[in-house]
C-alpha cells in the first residue's frame, strides 16, 4: 500500500482524530517496489505515518488540498468488512435515537459524511431506496461495496440509486457511470417517503441533491406549530415541506416560490396529495428577490389577506457560499434577502431564515440578519436557533461538519 509519510510535528491533528490530512503537511509519498504509476492514483487507499513511520491513519487519497480523508485511525489496513460495520454503526446510531428506521415509508439520512466517520459519503432513505451520493473519488470506487452494505444492513432497503454527477470532483479521471442504479433497478418508478406523517413525492432521478432535503425535518415540524391562522410565504420552497407542514398546522393560506419550474409542480403535487380540498395554496416558480420586490404579480395570492401581507415568512436559499472566498458576497446576500422579508412582514410576524453555507458559521449569519432589521428599523426578537437534525451529526472531532442554521424571529 502507499505510504504517506507526514512532515515532523504534522500528526497532531490526526492524533486529535481530525479526517483529513492536507497536502501542505505531507513530506514524502512512499511507493510500493513494483507499483506501476509514478504518484498514487485518485481514490485509492494508502497508508498515513509520522515523520517516524508510526502508523496514524488508513483512508482514500485524492490530489487537492485535502489530500486524504481518513476511514480508520490507529490501523494499518481496512478490516474485510469494514462497509458492513460502518453502515450498520450509522444504522444503530439511528435506530438507537428513534428515527423511524422501522417504518418502511420513511424519509431520513442514513449516512452523514465526515459525522458518520465516513468522509466523502453520504445516503438518504426513501422508503425502500438508498439514495448514495460520493463527494470524493474513493468512495466512488467504493460504491458497490457501500451498495451491498445497504442492503445487508437496513432492512426496508431494496434498491441503492447512485447519483453522484455533481459531486465528485470534476477532474478525476474516474470510470463507470457516476449516476444509476447500483442494485434493483425498477420500471416506472414513483416514491412517496413519510416525514411525521405526511408524504413526500420523492424524484431522485429529476431532483436537486438526492431528491429532498431531510435536513429541515425538525424545522418544518417546529414551523407547524407556529402555523395556525396565518399567512405564509415559503421562498425557496423546492417540493414544498414547509408549505405542507403549514397547511397542517392551520395556516389560513400558503404561497409556495422557487425559481424552479420543476420544483413547483412537485410541491403541487405534494399539497394535493397531502390536503387536496386545501382551498389556499398559490405557488409560483419565480426568483426570490423579484417576488419579495413585488415585481411578480402575488396580488392573486394575497386577496383574502388583510393588510396585504405575509405574517409568516420562511427564508431557505441554497448555499450562497460554496467557498470561503465566497463568504462576503454571500454575507451581502443574506442581508439583502433579510431585509426584504423583514420589510415586508406584516406586525408580529413571524420569520424562519436559514443559511446552508458551510463556510458561513451562525454568528456570522445571525450578524447579518441583525444588520438587515437594523437597517429596516424594525424591532426584532429572537424566539429560536435553529441547526441540523440528529441524522445529520456532527462529528465532534471535525467542527466543520456544521452547516445548517436558522433563526426564528418574532417581528414587531
Ligand atoms: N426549503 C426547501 C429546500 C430549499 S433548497 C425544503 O424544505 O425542501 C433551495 C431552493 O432554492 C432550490 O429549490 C432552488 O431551486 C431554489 N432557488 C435557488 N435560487 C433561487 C432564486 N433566486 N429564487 C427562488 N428560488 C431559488
Amino acid at each position: 500500500m502507499t505510504v504517506i509519510q507526514l512532515k515532523p510535528k504534522k500528526q497532531d491533528s490526526l492524533l486529535r482524530f481530525h479526517p483529513w490530512v492536507f497536502s501542505g503537511a505531507i513530506a514524502k509519498i512512499l511507493l510500493d517496489k513494483n507499483y506501476p504509476y509514478n504518484e498514487p492514483q485518485e481514490g485509492e487507499l494508502v497508508r498515513v505515518t509520522d515523520s517516524d513511520d508510526n502508523n496514524l491513519a488508513v483512508g482514500h487519497w485524492q490530489k487537492g488540498s485535502i489530500a486524504v480523508r481518513v476511514l480508520a485511525f490507529g490501523i494499518d489496513r481496512l478490516p474485510a468488512d469494514f462497509w458492513h460495520r460502518r453502515i450498520a454503526a450509522a444504522y444503530n446510531c439511528r435506530r438507537d435515537i428513534n428515527l423511524p428506521v422501522h417504518d418502511h415509508k420513511a424519509a431520513y439520512r442514513l449516512v452523514h459524511g465526515e459525522g458518520d466517520r465516513l468522509p466523502g459519503l453520504i445516503v438518504d432513505i426513501y422508503a425502500d431506496t438508498a439514495v448514495v451520493q460520493a463527494h470524493s473519488a474513493g468512495m466512488h470506487l467504493c460504491r458497490y461495496d457501500i451498495a451491498k452494505a445497504l442492503v445487508d444492513t437496513v432492512p426496508a432497503v431494496q434498491r441503492v440509486y447512485y447519483k453522484s454527477d455533481d459531486t465528485l470532483p470534476f477532474k478525476a479521471p474516474l470510470q463507470g457511470d457516476k449516476t444509476g442504479y447500483l442494485i434493483g433497478e425498477p420500471s416506472d418508478y414513483v416514491c412517496w417517503a413519510a416525514e411525521n406523517g405526511l408524504e413526500f413525492r420523492i424524484d431522485w432521478l429529476q431532483g436537486q441533491k438526492t431528491g429532498f432535503f431531510v435536513d429541515q425535518r425538525d424545522n418544518r415540524s417546529l414551523l407547524e406549530h407556529y402555523a395556525a391562522n396565518r399567512h405564509v410565504l415559503n421562498m425557496f420552497c423546492y417540493t414544498g415541506g414547509f408549505s405542507v407542514y403549514a397547511i397542517r398546522g392551520g395556516a389560513k393560506s400558503v404561497t409556495s416560490v422557487d425559481v424552479s419550474a420543476k420544483a413547483i409542480e412537485l410541491v403541487k403535487q405534494n399539497v394535493a396529495h397531502n390536503f387536496p380540498d386545501y382551498p389556499a395554496h398559490y405557488a409560483y416558480a419565480a426568483d426570490a428577490f423579484d417576488f419579495l420586490d413585488g415585481k411578480i404579480n402575488d396580488r392573486l395570492a394575497n386577496v383574502q389577506m388583510t393588510n396585504d401581507k405575509y405574517d409568516l415568512i420562511i427564508l431557505d436559499p441554497p448555499a450562497f457560499a460554496k467557498h470561503r472566498d465566497a463568504v462576503p458576497n454571500a454575507l451581502r446576500g443574506y442581508r439583502r434577502l433579510n431585509a426584504k422579508a423583514i420589510e415586508k412582514i406584516a406586525p408580529g410576524g413571524i420569520l424562519f431564515t436559514f443559511s446552508c453555507s458551510q463556510a458561513v458559521d451562525k454568528e456570522a449569519f445571525r450578524l447579518a440578519v441583525f444588520t438587515a432589521a437594523a437597517q429596516v428599523g424594525r424591532h426584532v426578537r429572537i424566539l429560536h436557533q435553529l441547526h441540523q437534525p440528529a441524522d445529520h451529526p456532527i462529528n465532534i472531532f471535525q467542527p466543520e461538519g456544521e452547516y445548517l442554521k436558522g433563526l426564528v424571529l418574532y417581528v414587531e
